[in-house]
């Protein structure tokens, strides 16, 4: 049980592209599992990465192994701007900064007219409330670190913390939050609209769960040693430099601690 891989489209972008689930049990059949852990890539079309990694990881640890419980990879949310290589969407919209949560309409970052306004954030948001994920977890780039949104995120953080060696640890730091469900946000972090505050702030399934939801923000340079704080200026634009001259090198370096990070994650009971 659990090794063939099904594919189910959850969407259509702007352009008309499929959004489409993998997972390891049928998404549309008649059980829905408890506890499905939700793997998200490519929410940013330019993060490219995180598209391949969450690819890499239904390969090597999925399709192969078999995860014992059931998992459904979203690799590419965002296929419009992974085409462009683009952080947005093709309405020019940050499909990160549209959810409903603190959502504002002039933040740094294009939030569209208003919440929800996108194709590809519904098709995320009724796919989420339609399976009632325990886990989630979004990959981006480059901020370095696990990131828990809501106090119930916390154990599920610090799994994936050590499912790491230390080596792998140095380049990343964890960020937990104490802040609860209808409490103001925390100003350090606070993402107007994000997809990750909206999971663990704004999202409550029936009966009463919340999800475990963690931003899994990959290394700007894995080999650089410690997380500096803050980190250096351009740490982004370094990165797509490393990443056009080299991308296989950039992922043999991620690729281990993320899986064993993503592993850890599925194997998480709640
Ligand atoms: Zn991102």
């Amino acid at each position: 049980m659990f090794t063939k891989i099904h594919q189910h489209r959850i969407g259509v972008s702007v352009q008309g592209r499929e959004i489409i689930a993998e997972s390891n049990f049928d998404v549309a059949g008649p059980i829905r599992p408890a506890n499905v852990t939700l793997i998200i890539g490519g929410l940013h079309g330019d993060e490219k990465a995180t598209v391949a990694l969450v690819a890499t990881f239904r390969e090597a640890c999925v399709a192969r192994q078999g995860v014992r419980t059931p998992l459904v990879m979203i690799p590419l949310a965002n296929p419009d701007g992974f085409v462009a290589n683009s952080r947005y969407n093709a309405n020019r919209v940050d499909l990160n900064r549209n959810c409903d949560l603190d959502w504002q309409p002039d933040c740094p970052e294009p939030s569209g007219p208003h919440p929800w306004s996108e194709p590809e954030s519904r098709a995320i948001r009724d796919f989420i409330l339609a399976i009632e994920p325990g886990k989630v977890v979004s990959l981006h780039w480059a901020l370095a670190e696990i990131d828990a949104d809501g106090p119930q995120s916390t154990g599920l953080a610090r799994r994936m913390w050590n499912a790491m060696t230390p080596a792998e640890r140095a380049p990343y730091r964890i960020r937990v939050s104490a802040r609860q469900p209808g409490q103001p946000p925390d100003p350090e972090g606070f993402c107007p609209g994000s997809f990750g505050q909206w999971c663990g702030y704004g999202l409550r399934f029936a009966g009463g769960l919340r999800p475990s939801m963690i931003t899994l923000e990959l290394p700007y340079d894995p080999a650089a040693g410690d997380r500096p704080h803050p980190l250096p200026e351009g740490h982004l634009a370094q990165l797509h430099c490393r990443w056009n001259e080299n991308p296989a090198a950039y992922l043999a370096a991620v690729q281990p601690a993320v899986h064993r990070m993503l592993a850890a994650a599925c194997e998480y009971p709640r």
